[in-house]
């Protein structure tokens, strides 16, 4: 098989691969408290293994690493790092330009992190980029966009779909036996900068975290990256 990973490619396999399918895919991910049993890179990671898998699925199409600066975010929360809108602009503006620049058609960038500030932010960012940049097509949404499974989108916030995904993708990473309900208080950093949401310290699962299994998990990312896969296919007929 070909290789996805931009990091791993050799200057020939890259052209190759550029040449094969001009398409870029961007995780995007925020270092941020995931509950007890999850690691603080889960979004990021669990974008980037999603992104994979539509390059697999693909058999084309370049993956960059994890991208780790997004907007808040539980800014308070144990081991949260969280960051201008300004700087989350510029960094998809210079970053679309130097894709285009090596031969990008088609940007994705996958948004692994929720909340309406990274999200709005994302939203407006790829609507700029797609105007200023008519020569390219950008696909810019949640991995759990436009997908459902057994009748749920398969959001939350390290509850039963993160974790499922995080399992079935980092089995090693995710430690179920270390899941406290509720789980330890939060809020351990006074006056954090961008503590926009002012979120209490008291966490509240917005689903069934105990209903988390790898299966599970599987079908939620097999879902999302057929969706994206199908959107990928799509733009790159419209060019
Ligand atoms: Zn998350």
């Amino acid at each position: 098989m070909r290789k996805i990973r931009y990091e791993e490619m050799l200057p020939a396999e890259f052209l190759d691969a550029v040449q094969h399918m001009p398409v870029f895919i961007v995780p995007l991910g925020l270092l941020e408290w995931h509950a007890d049993h999850l690691p603080l890179g889960q979004d990021a990671l669990k974008a980037h293994g999603i992104c994979l898998r539509i390059a697999e699925k693909l058999d084309g199409g370049i993956v960059l690493p994890p991208v780790y600066f997004g907007r808040p975010g539980f800014s308070t929360y144990t081991g949260t790092l969280t960051f201008s809108e300004a700087l989350v602009n510029l960094m998809l503006s210079e970053l679309c330009q130097q894709l285009k620049k090596v031969g990008a058609k088609v940007i994705v960038f996958m948004v692994g992190h929720y909340g309406p500030l990274q999200e709005q932010c994302i939203e407006r960012a790829a609507m700029i980029l797609a105007r200023e940049n008519p020569d390219i097509r950008i696909i810019a949404h949640r991995e759990c966009d436009g997908v459902e499974i057994d009748g749920e989108m398969p959001c939350d916030h390290a509850g039963k779909w993160e974790t499922s995904m995080f399992m079935s993708m980092y089995p090693e990473l995710a430690h179920m036996e270390l899941l406290r309900d509720p789980p330890l208080p939060q809020k351990l950093y006074p006056n954090a900068p961008l503590d926009f949401y002012r979120e209490s310290a008291d966490w509240v699962w917005e689903t069934d975290v105990h209903a988390s299994n790898p299966e599970l998990g599987r079908r939620a990312v097999e879902a999302a990256a057929q969706n994206f896969a199908g959107e990928i296919l799509t733009a790159l007929r419209e060019l």
